[in-house]
């Protein structure tokens, strides 16, 4: 297949990978996608998918250039390079300065490296695999799309935490929130599937997967959203607590004497519905365990369900008007028994699970999980975080080229 002359390349850099998409900006699953794994480990490889099927082939070397080298490798291979126009990369955090995705120039990358200490573990790999990006393809844009930046239209109320003021002038503290990208896809996609005026209309979208987030959406724009400094706050997540009274935390560093390192561990890594089953942070696999009659699987489940549900009825208070509940993500998409857990907790919503098209909307697939006619309702719109990051890429690329 020879697709058309424009390609985008989506690129995700974390610390250890490389996750990749070329995306035909006309259509919206990729036409290659793929992981490179164990960067700076034992054994890296990469894995190619396309329509054909995977093939995965071991790294010379396990660094982030050794993993595009491969990605420009394969296109070259394929013929693909000349109708490539522009690459699009995934930055965790943009702190203020970022209000939407911008092409990337030495300015932009100073200001992405501004907001390393908000995002440690997360922003330096982004700006290695931006660095590594420009130098082996240079003669094309490149495109910052950042997490963070479709929250910076939340009012100083929503992102302000109670904190002397100074913390917040001099050290950033306030909430920022992620996931950006996901909930302005599913928020816009919702307003098309349901036939919401797209100038007046209030959602709340739930990213629920590994990590978790819901959003309340006016008209487009979000105005509060569940996590805040780090993808830390809000929801229970895989391994990640979510809300927690500060209180909590230093209670364990007295009595416990854990040091900054073990709190650290504990909250991001060892929580969540991980800690809560004592079996694992897959929803799938507690969903498996809880049909069996395992406690904790069921425990951590209905944390999780209530948990988010409480934070849907909070942030709906942020909307003028709530017409419906959007649920994405893995778990979000995928999850029947996660949403019907949620849905009955929404009763003074006065919305009710229609129990057959729950169990239907999965896999990919959009649709109302509410009763006919219910005000609001709930949907599920699958999310596409690459063909996002990919539309905003192609368009300022079109823009650049004037
Ligand atoms: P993500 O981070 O968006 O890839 O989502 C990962 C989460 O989605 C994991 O907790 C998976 O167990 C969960 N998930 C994927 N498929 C299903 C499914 N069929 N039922 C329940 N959870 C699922």
């Amino acid at each position: 297949m020879a697709p058309d002359k424009n390609l985008i390349l989506v690129l995700n850099s974390g610390s250890s990978s490389l996750k990749f998409a070329v995306q035909n900006t006309g259509q919206r699953t990729p036409v290659l996608s793929g992981l490179a794994e164990r960067l700076g480990g034992e054994g890296p490889s990469i894995t190619f998918k396309d329509e054909g099927g995977k093939r995965t082939a071991p790294l010379p070397r396990a660094d982030h250039a050794a993993a595009l080298d491969a990605v420009v490798a394969e296109l070259a291979a394929r013929g693909w390079i000349e109708a490539l126009v522009a690459v699009g990369h995934r930055v965790v955090h943009g702190g203020e300065r970022f209000t939407g995705s911008v092409i990337i120039t030495p300015l932009v990358i100073a200001d992405i490296e501004a907001c390393n200490p908000l995002a440690p573990l997360h922003n330096p790999p982004a700006l290695l695999g931006i660095r590594v990006a420009m130098e082996r393809l240079s003669d094309i844009p490149h495109v910052a799309v950042l997490d963070t930046a479709f929250h910076q239209t939340m009012p100083r109320e929503a992102y302000l935490y109670a904190l002397p003021m100074e913390q917040y002038r001099s050290y950033g503290v306030r909430r920022y929130g992620f996931h950006g990208t996901s909930h302005r896809f599913v928020a816009h996609e919702a307003v098309g599937l349901l036939g919401l005026d797209p100038a007046d209309h209030g959602l709340v979208t739930a990213h629920l997967g590994n990590g978790a987030s819901a959003t309340a959406v006016q008209d487009g724009c979000s105005v509060d959203t569940s996590m805040g400094l780090t993808p830390l706050e809000g929801l229970v997540m895989g391994t990640r607590s979510g809300d927690i009274d500060v209180g909590a935390v230093l209670h364990m560093m007295r009595t416990e004497g854990l040091d900054v390192a073990a709190i650290d561990t504990l909250l991001n890594k060892k929580s969540g519905l991980l800690g809560l089953s004592g079996l694992s942070n897959d929803c799938r696999e507690l969903e498996a365990a809880a049909a069996k009659g395992h406690e904790g699987a069921i425990l951590a489940l209905d944390v999780f369900a209530h948990r988010l549900a409480r934070y849907i009825g909070a942030l709906a208070m942020s909307l003028r008007r709530l017409d419906a509940v959007i649920f994405t993500g893995g778990i979000g998409e995928n999850s029947p028994l996660i949403r019907a857990k949620t849905l009955a907790r929404l009763q003074p919503f006065g919305m009710a699970l229609d129990a057959d098209a729950n169990e239907k909307v999965i896999r990919g697939r959009n649709g109302v999980i509410t009763r006919a006619g219910d005000k609001p309702c709930a949907a599920v719109v699958a999310t596409n975080e690459e063909w996002m990051i990919a539309c905003d890429t192609a368009e300022l690329a079109r823009k650049a080229a004037g």
